[in-house]
């Protein structure tokens, strides 16, 4: 037996299924004409927002990063949360003009950005955050061909890591940002070419669950900006976005971040900021912090069989929606994430059963070897912590099986 993810807060049982939202999982996969389906709960997204900010000093903005789930209708709820919003193509530029958010509260990150997508985010007056100083030249010849100051940040490579990222994109050699040591003289061209100077991106590492961890690193990212600022020696930054790096708890172990640990720090921090950083805006960036845990996926099992003693549920869902719960989206060990069986929510736990999805691919596996009440074909899989790179970051069209469906309640 293999122990599972712990189900997030805020998730009921109506009737002895799964209630989403009030609404029993039944009743929303009937709506949403079947599976399999994401559901997407504006309870957890306002809860989430709520607490986030009651933890965190006023001054902190909070921005999205659209990378997490990018499906119109969680954009459009996101717009009225958030302070801002962070992307990473010229794609996710075109998904936030769509849902009607201002290009003004949006940055644009990324390594690669292609001219076409360069031309597009200085248009609309969205900020890049560039990535080397070859990006920030073609940013300012493109400004210049258009008549159009671009809005230009640095993204910086910084020289430490947040300890314990699930993803490592900072510290050493990286594709991401621009080394320290080469921001200032980046900064200086791009203000004496007079572009609008935004200020810096640090970006120190993703899925950290330990708050002192987190307050160390954001610890390190103002004390490095601070340091640059006073080397480009152009006054106070205008902007510093420190990065995200708050995870959610998916496998058995995980506990929450504690966000006033993480909030407190940062106040104390805040109180006593260089002269170089005292006026200059602040902003975080989360995306499955956000969403990861508001979203939940259903899929229905369409059969169930033993072999060699081991009972398999097989679903109509799989890893073409759920790339990270099969444990095929950079983790190293695969474990298994929250899984419960939806239709028999308040049941107890009766059996050893493999969950696995209807690709014919041994690494299509929802939840492996993990105690459940007992599934039969029709009863309904729910894998939570599916809000974020569930749907966008899974290879949908394999074995032409397309898209899930998604509603947002
Ligand atoms: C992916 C990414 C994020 C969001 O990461 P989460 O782990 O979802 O919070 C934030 N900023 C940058 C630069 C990213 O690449």
């Amino acid at each position: 037996m293999k122990p599972l993810g712990p189900v997030p807060a805020g998730y009921d049982t109506i009737g002895g299924e799964l209630a989403i939202g009030g609404r029993t999982a039944s009743a929303l996969i009937a709506e949403a004409g079947g599976t399999p389906l994401f559901v997407y709960s504006r309870m957890h997204l306002d809860r989430r927002m709520i607490d986030l900010r009651a933890a965190m000093p006023e001054r902190l903005a909070i921005h999205y990063a659209v990378k997490a789930n990018p499906w119109q209708p969680v954009l459009q709820h996101m717009a009225g949360l958030v302070d801002g919003f962070d992307i990473a193509s010229g794609g996710e530029l075109a998904l936030v003009m769509d849902a009607g958010i201002d290009p003004a509260r949006v940055s644009f990150a990324g390594p690669g950005k292609r001219d076409i997508e360069l031309e597009a985010a200085i248009r609309a007056g969205a900020t890049l955050n560039c990535e080397s100083e070859n990006e920030v030249r073609r940013a300012l010849n493109i400004g210049e061909q258009l008549g159009i100051k671009p809005r230009l940040a640095i993204r910086v490579n910084p020289d430490f890591e947040l300890r314990g990222s699930g993803m490592k994109m900072g510290g050493g050699a990286k594709p991401f940002g621009v080394d320290a040591e080469r921001v200032p003289a980046l900064a200086k061209e791009i203000i004496a070419a007079g572009a609008d100077w935004q200020g810096l991106h640090i970006f120190a590492g993703s899925q950290a669950l330990d708050a002192e961890a987190i307050a160390e690193a954001q610890g390190n990212v103002l004390d490095l900006a601070a340091q640059l600022a006073d080397d480009i020696g152009h006054g106070a930054l205008p902007k510093l976005n420190m990065g995200g790096g708050l995870g959610i708890p998916y496998f058995a172990g995980d506990t929450p971040v504690d966000v006033r640990v993480v909030g407190d720090r940062l106040a104390e921090r805040f109180d006593r900021l260089p002269l170089s950083l005292r006026e200059t805006e602040l902003c975080i960036e989360l995306g499955r912090y956000l969403v990861g845990e508001a979203g939940v996926y259903l899929c229905t099992v369409v059969d169930r069989k033993d072999s060699q003693g081991e009972t398999y549920v097989i679903t109509d869902g799989g890893l073409h929606h759920q790339l990270a719960a099969s444990g095929n989206f950079g983790t190293v060990v695969r474990r298994n994430y929250p899984v419960a069986i939806a239709s028999r929510f308040g049941a107890a736990a009766e059996e050893v059963a493999t969950v696995v999805g209807c690709l014919c691919t041994p690494l299509d596996r929802l939840a492996d070897k993990a105690l459940l009440p007992r599934a039969d074909v029709g009863d309904v899989v729910a894998v939570f912590c599916a809000g974020a790179y569930g749907a966008s970051a899974s290879p949908a069209m394999f074995l032409g099986q397309g898209p899930a469906r998604e509603i947002l309640v």
